[in-house]
């Protein structure tokens, strides 16, 4: 029997990677970048090595027409400009981390091999959640993970004639499958089991999102969870909810989540986590000092919760793809972790987040924290054309250092966000984001930028400056609650039991108001109420500003956490 030494006492050594598409490529052409020596070699089950996973709902919505774009570097690429050996159709069924060796199914000739590693590298990813219900299986029920996915979906479109599709599950891949099947002209109806589409976010901040997609055309079933699926003899389907209700599809699409993908490492005896990732340390190596695991597999620091978590995302597959790269090199490296940085685009609307969500901050037991709202226009306001950007902050009420951001509308909102998760990197604060020196002109951006913003009410509520109101207290404060905006604004809607004291006036009549009870002021956006709290409070009142004001109170009120 070969000795586990011997492979590199004899050879070159040979590290082998397993799974040759985000985390997987970008470790192999890192690695020869840094050594010469080695011999790599990749083995992918799929057809395709390195391909764009991130545009395959595009494609199916023909946005990206031809196949070949997706193909972002091909086995022949690998080959002849990183001298990278690539496997396609081969699949790796077992590891013997004793021997270190692999075995092997070669799916086109079905043709089973075992192959030596010095080096092992999983990289393979992570599987759609198909749950075990009646009809998941039924011809026209998808999941989106491969160029070959994608090209069954297509096919269905175009060979059925589908005119309906039902879309299960609103996270990211689920809402970009539905702009794209909007876009080959499919009525699409929604399938949600919580009450908000986007589940990352807090459901205050999915609330715009959810009457967008209403407004376009989407029909929303949100609250209520897939039950089964069943075909009638046409073919014709019908997607089961919980609640009893039926669906009518021509297509559907599972998009529940993701799981990772690790039977190879559970069978090889290499531990996995509570979330059920494989354990890996910050060089990205496991408990085996002979194998790395990376990417939509592994399990993950956040960085601001402090948890262990599963971040299924290209950026740091393709991070940790470099830093194994560097690890197994023998260079220092150093896996940071993760804040969970993301954007998805759906129909004219964006929405980003970076950062821990308020739920998941409360999931991990923080309290000692605090969040603001904002909805300044993405540009300055004098310029034709600025958009509201909705923004909510959370950071710490011990230090102000920023927690997390989430933001939603039609431009600029993930540059808002990408300078925020950039901050939240270096370890910022709300004070940083005030002073942060941004791009500045007219038709970009704003003296103020939001984000110049963002910090600032935080740091006015830090400094006492603008105390804020809780809106979960809302419906129980004993407080007066007055909005200062103008008596035609309060008209057209206003927050329950508020009375009306427009700011124009309150210098003339600010003595109306009790000076031994608590004041909540609201106003459009929170601006105004943010200059009567500074009045009043130098006037001996105690007042306190409801973040984000009406607009906030609607938002919240549609995504359910208000009345
Ligand atoms: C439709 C879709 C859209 C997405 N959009 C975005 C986006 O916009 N932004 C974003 O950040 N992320 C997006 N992602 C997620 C992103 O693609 C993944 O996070 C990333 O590809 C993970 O990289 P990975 O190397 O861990 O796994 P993958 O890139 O999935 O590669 C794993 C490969 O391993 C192979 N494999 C698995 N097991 C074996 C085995 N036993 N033997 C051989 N080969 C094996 C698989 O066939 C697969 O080819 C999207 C994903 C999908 C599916």
């Amino acid at each position: 029997m070969t000795s586990p030494r011997l492979h590199s006492d004899r050879h070159a050594r040979r590290v082998v990677i397993v799974g040759g598409v985000a985390g997987g490529a970008s470790c192999a052409a890192r690695l020869r970048r840094l050594d010469e020596s080695a011999q790599i070699v990749i083995f992918d089950r799929g057809p395709y090595v390195s391909f764009a996973n991130c545009g395959l709902p595009y494609y199916v919505g023909n946005v990206i027409a031809d196949e070949r774009s997706l193909l972002v570097a091909s086995a022949e690429t690998f080959r002849e400009r990183f001298n990278v050996e690539v496997h396609t159709d081969t699949e790796v069924t077992g590891i013997d981390r004793q021997a270190q060796t692999i075995t092997l199914h070669d799916l086109r000739t079905d043709q089973t091999r075992t192959e030596p590693y010095d080096v092992l590298v999983l990289s393979p990813g992570a599987a759609p959640i198909r749950p075990p219900l009646p009809g998941v299986d039924l011809p026209g029920v998808f999941a989106v993970r491969s160029i070959p996915d994608s090209r069954r979906i297509r096919a269905w479109i175009d060979e059925r004639g589908a005119r309906r599709a039902v879309v299960v599950g609103g996270g990211f891949i689920g809402l970009e499958m539905v702009e794209n099947l909007q876009h080959r002209d499919l009525a699409v109806t929604l399938l949600e089991k919580l009450t908000q589409v986007m589940p990352p976010l807090d459901a205050e901040m999915a609330a715009p999102l959810g009457a967008h997609l209403a407004a376009h055309g989407v029909s929303l079933h949100l609250g209520d969870g897939l039950a089964g699926i069943e075909a009638a003899p046409s073919g014709a389907l019908a997607v089961v909810a919980e609640s009893g209700a039926r669906l009518a599809a021509d297509l559907v699409i599972l998009s529940i989540g993701v799981r990772p993908e690790t039977g190879l490492a559970r069978d090889a005896g290499l531990p996995l986590g509570p979330r059920g990732g494989i354990v890996v340390d910050a060089e990205m190596r496991t408990t085996d000092p002979h194998i790395w695991a990376l990417g939509d597999a592994v399990e993950v620091h956040d960085v601001l919760t402090g948890q262990e978590t599963i971040l299924p995302l290209a950026g740091p597959a393709n991070r940790q793809g470099r830093i194994a790269a560097e690890s197994i090199a023998g260079r220092p490296t150093r896996f940071r972790g993760v804040q969970a940085t993301a954007v998805v685009g759906v129909l004219g609307m964006t929405v980003a987040s970076t950062g821990a969500s308020e739920k998941g901050l409360r999931r991990a037991g923080v309290t000692d924290f605090a969040k603001v709202y904002l909805h300044p226009g993405h540009h300055a306001g004098y310029y034709p054309g600025a958009r509201p950007i909705h923004l909510k902050l959370l950071f710490s009420t011990n230090d102000g250092r920023i927690l997390g951001a989430q933001a939603v509308g039609t431009e600029g909102v993930e540059k808002r966000i990408d300078v925020i998760a950039t901050a939240i990197q270096f370890g910022g604060t709300v004070h940083d984001l005030a002073e942060a020196e941004l791009c500045y002109a007219p038709q970009y951006g704003a003296a103020k930028d939001p984000v110049n913003l963002a910090g600032m009410i935080a740091a006015n509520a830090l400094a006492g400056d603008m105390p804020l109101a809780d809106w979960a207290q809302l419906g129980s404060t004993e407080a007066l609650i007055v909005d200062v905006r103008e008596p035609q604004e309060y008209a057209a809607g206003h927050i329950p039991n508020a009375v009306n004291l427009p700011l124009s006036q309150l210098r003339q009549r600010f003595t109306e108001l009790p000076g031994d009870r608590e004041i909540w002021l609201t106003c459009g956006v929170g601006q105004r109420a943010y200059y009567a709290a500074r009045f009043l409070a130098q006037h001996g009142y105690h007042p306190r500003n409801l973040s984000g004001g009406f607009t906030t109170y609607q938002a919240l009120r549609a995504g359910g956490v208000l009345p």
